[in-house]
C-alpha cells in the first residue's frame, strides 16, 4: 500500500512595510505570526514589503530586520524584498489582462468621486498618460473565507471595493497584487496580520483564483491603536521597541490575550520558548484589549 502523501509543510510569514520602526503595532503581527507558525511546526519567513519607495524610511528596513533579531524573531531561509520582484508581478498582470480579467483604466480620482472613489465602469473618453491596470469585478463578485480569530467574514467585492487597482498610475505595483504573488511564491500557508487588513483579504482570494494560487489559511489579529484611535504605524506613538526586548514581548503577549508568563523568562530566547508552550490562539481577542498611551515619532506622511 503506498502512502499517503505527508501533509504539506505549514510556513507562516511576517511582511513588514519599512515606513519606520518595529513598533509596538506591528510587533503583535510578527509575534502573533511566528507563534502560531511554530506552533504547527511549521516555519516563519519574513518579506519586506518596500514596494512603494516614496513611503519608505531611510534604514528602515534594516532596522526592523536588526529589531527582529534582537528579539529573538529570526526568519527561516532568505528575506524576501518585493522592490526585486517586479518581474514576477508583471507576469501576473499579463496573464489576467491575457484572460480579460484586467484592463488598463484612464479615470482619474476626480472622475472616481461621484461614485464614492469605486469604480465599476471606465467614464467614456477619458484618457490619461499614465493609465493604472484594475481588476474586473463583476456584479455579484462576493468572497467568503473563515478567518482564525473572526470567523466567517464575507464582502461584496464588486458593491464595497469595486475594480481595484492592480498597478497603479505612477507605475507602482499594487500591495494587493503583490502580496498574493509573494505569499504563494513563497509557499506561505498560513497569513497571520492584523485586522487593519481583514477587508483585504477578499481581493486577495479572488486574486489567487484568478491566478490559480492556494489560499492560505487567514488570521487577523486586534489592532494597537493609540489613545486617538488610530494604527500605531499612522501615529505619534510608533515608538521602537528595542530598549527592553523582554518587556516589549510581554506587552504583545498580553494584547494578545494570553496570560502572563511566570516566572518572567529573563532573554528573548528563554522568553519565545516559555511563550511557545504557553501559546492559546483561542484566547486571541478579535478586538483591542486596552489602548497603547501615543508617547513620540515622526508621522507618517498623509495618506501612507
Ligand atoms: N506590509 C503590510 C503592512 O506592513 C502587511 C501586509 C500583510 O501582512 O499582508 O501593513
Amino acid at each position: 500500500m503506498p502512502r499517503p502523501a505527508p501533509p504539506a509543510p505549514r510556513r507562516g510569514r511576517f511582511a513588514p512595510s519599512p515606513t519606520g520602526p518595529l513598533h509596538a503595532g506591528s510587533l503583535v503581527a510578527a509575534l502573533g505570526s511566528w507563534l502560531m507558525a511554530r506552533r504547527a511546526g511549521g516555519e516563519w519567513r519574513v518579506r519586506i514589503e518596500d514596494l512603494d519607495p516614496p513611503r519608505e524610511a531611510p534604514g528602515a528596513a534594516q532596522a526592523q530586520l536588526a529589531a527582529l533579531h534582537r528579539l529573538g524573531l529570526v526568519p527561516d531561509g532568505p528575506v524576501l524584498r518585493q522592490s526585486a520582484r517586479g518581474a514576477l508581478y508583471a507576469a501576473a498582470l499579463a496573464r489576467l489582462l491575457d484572460a480579460g480579467h484586467a484592463f488598463v483604466c484612464h479615470c482619474s480620482r476626480a472622475d472616481l468621486a461621484v461614485h464614492g472613489g469605486l469604480h465599476r465602469a471606465c467614464v467614456p473618453g477619458a484618457r490619461r498618460p499614465d493609465p493604472a491596470v484594475r481588476l474586473r469585478v463583476p456584479p455579484g463578485c462576493a468572497i467568503a473565507f473563515d478567518d482564525g480569530v473572526h470567523g466567517r467574514v464575507r464582502q461584496d467585492v464588486h458593491a464595497e471595493v469595486g475594480d481595484f487597482v492592480l498597478r497603479r498610475a505612477d507605475g507602482l505595483w499594487a500591495y494587493q497584487l503583490a502580496v498574493v504573488v509573494d505569499d504563494a511564491g513563497q509557499g506561505i500557508t498560513d497569513v497571520v496580520r492584523g485586522a487593519d487588513l481583514l477587508d483585504s483579504t477578499p481581493r486577495q482570494i479572488l486574486l489567487q483564483r484568478l491566478l490559480g494560487l492556494p489560499t492560505p489559511a487567514y488570521v487577523h489579529l486586534p489592532l494597537r491603536l493609540d489613545e486617538a484611535g488610530r494604527k500605531l504605524s499612522k501615529s505619534l506613538g510608533a515608538a521602537p521597541v528595542e530598549d527592553d526586548p523582554v518587556a516589549a514581548l510581554d506587552a504583545a503577549w498580553r494584547f494578545l490575550g494570553q496570560a502572563p508568563l511566570a516566572p518572567r523568562p529573563p532573554g528573548p530566547s528563554a522568553w519565545l520558548v516559555a511563550a511557545l508552550a504557553a501559546f492559546a490562539p483561542a484566547r486571541i481577542p478579535r478586538g483591542a484589549p486596552g489602548r497603547l498611551a501615543a508617547t513620540h515619532n515622526a508621522p507618517d506622511p498623509e495618506g501612507a
